[in-house]
């Protein structure tokens, strides 16, 4: 077990290849290359899979959801253009790694899961390897009203439309980024909230995420 947890030269390697690959793929955020370059990726992922770790792709995790492709996680991580010290709200901490990526960029995190299992087992990981976000147990449609307003709010999930509830949660001139569309494929998009309360968007390319679903399990 406590082998497992270990971060060697090898997997530090592996990250640095990693890091080039989607640099290659376009990214350019030094904030987000080298938050890719210190998480771990190998210890948020099922054993079965642990050795594709550091493959630029998305991999099956508990409850049948997907830990992000890396691409993905540092794509949006771009978006959201993230300061020391932002108040971010995930929707969809899943496996904790895109949480992990944005708490080494220096974000403070709240992150929502509608998987019981799922908030368990990232609660007792993160933590145990000195990342520590605020987690939820909830329904990313309600976002988190009590701790409002936000800097930027990141959904991991595909969403049908712009969550009306999340838009109120964010503060003006904050960043909403999401994959819109349907459960086969969807857009990503940068929503910014305007100061009078209206929303200008951007949409990028098309990216296959797990829909985004109401209530929790
Ligand atoms: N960022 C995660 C990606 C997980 S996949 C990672 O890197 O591992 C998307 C996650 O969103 C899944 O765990 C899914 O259960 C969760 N999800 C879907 N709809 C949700 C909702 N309405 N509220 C909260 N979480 C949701």
């Amino acid at each position: 077990m406590l082998e497992l947890m270990e971060d060697t030269f090898l997997h530090k390697g592996l990250r640095q290849k990693l890091v080039e690959e989607i640099k290659k793929k376009g990214i350019t955020d030094t904030n987000v290359l080298n938050a890719i370059s210190k998480v771990p990726r190998h210890l948020f992922m099922d054993s079965s899979f642990i050795h594709f770790a550091y493959k630029d792709k998305a991999f099956p995790i508990a409850a049948n959801q997907t830990i992000s492709q890396p691409y993905t996680v540092a794509f949006q991580s771009e978006l959201l253009k993230i300061k020391k010290g932002d108040k971010v709200l995930e929707i969809g901490t899943g496996s904790g790694y895109q949480t992990a990526v944005l708490l080494e960029m220096g974000a403070q995190v709240f992150t929502i899961e509608r998987h019981k299992t799922l908030v368990m087992s990232a609660q007792t990981l993160l933590p145990k390897i000195g990342y520590r976000p605020k987690f939820f147990y909830g329904d990313g449609f309600e976002g988190l009203p009590t701790y409002a307003p936000f800097d930027k709010i990141l959904i991991t999930a595909g969403a049908p439309e712009i969550p009306k509830k999340l838009i109120e949660q964010l503060k003006i001139g904050g960043l909403l980024v999401l994959p819109i569309g349907n459960d086969q494929e969807q857009t990503m998009t940068l929503v910014e909230k305007k100061d009078n309360g209206s929303v200008e968007k951007v949409e990028f390319g098309t990216f296959i995420f797990v829909p985004m679903l109401k209530g929790k399990v």
